[in-house]
C-alpha cells in the first residue's frame, strides 16, 4: 500500500517523502566509546537529557560500556558513539558526523562520530575560541540521531555550523515543535 507523503517537520524524510523517525521503538540506546575523555562523559549525558526533557520520555538512553563490549563502528543494528582519531583529512573541518539508517521510515541504527583529531572539546570553559563546547555539539547531532536534519534559520540546535567557544545547547521553539512531530 502507498503511503501519504507528509510535511518535513524538521526531518529526514523517505523516498514516499515520510518522515522518518524511531517511530515507537523507544529509547534509543547508544553506547559511549570508552576511549571518550572522562571529563566530557557528563556533557553527552546532559545533551541526551535535554531532549528527554524536552520529550517528557527517555528518548536516547546513553549508556557506557567496557572497551571489550565496545563494537567498531559497522552498519550492524548497534549504536555507538565514536571517538575517532583517524578522520578523514578531506572533510577536516567536520565536528562530528552522525549516520542514521533506515527501512521505510524507521530508523533502526544510528551512529555517531566525533572528530578528536582536528578538534579540541571543552565542558564550560574554552581555552581558546577554536575549542568546541561538547554538550552543544551533541544536542545537535542528537537531533540528528533522532532523524532530524539541518536548519537554516536560527534560533535552531540544527544549525549546520557550530563556531569555536559557543555555547547553542538549549531546543529553541523551532526544535521542540518539530520535535513534537514524531515523539
Ligand atoms: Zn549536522
Amino acid at each position: 500500500m502507498a503511503q501519504a507523503s507528509q510535511e518535513a517537520c524538521g526531518y529526514v524524510q523517505n523516498s514516499s517523502g515520510q518522515r522518518v523517525s524511531w517511530k515507537g521503538q523507544l529509547p534509543v540506546v547508544i553506547f559511549l566509546d570508552p576511549t571518550l575523555p572522562s571529563e566530557l562523559v557528563t556533557s553527552v549525558q546532559s545533551a541526551a537529557q535535554k531532549w528527554n526533557s524536552s520529550a517528557g520520555k527517555l528518548l536516547i538512553d546513553v549508556r557506557t560500556v567496557t572497551a571489550e563490549n565496545f563494537k567498531p563502528q559497522a552498519s550492524d543494528g548497534w549504536n555507538g558513539i565514536y571517538w575517532s582519531t583517524d578522520w578523514d583529512n578531506t572533510v577536516s573541518l567536520q565536528q562530528a558526523i552522525t549516520t542514521i539508517r533506515y527501512r521505510g521510515n524507521m530508523i533502526f541504527e544510528a551512529d555517531i562520530k566525533i572528530n578528536s583529531k582536528n578538534f579540541t572539546y571543552y565542558v564550560s570553559q574554552p581555552n581558546s575560541n577554536q575549542e568546541v563546547h561538547m554538550e552543544s555539539l551533541l544536542v545537535h547531532e542528537f537531533g540528528h540521531l533522532l532523524g532530524l536534519k539541518h536548519l537554516s534559520t536560527s534560533p535552531t540546535v540544527m544549525l549546520a555550523t557550530l563556531s569555536g567557544a559557543t555555547i547553542r545547547d538549549t531546543l529553541s521553539d523551532q526544535d521542540l515543535g518539530d520535535l513534537k512531530c514524531e515523539y
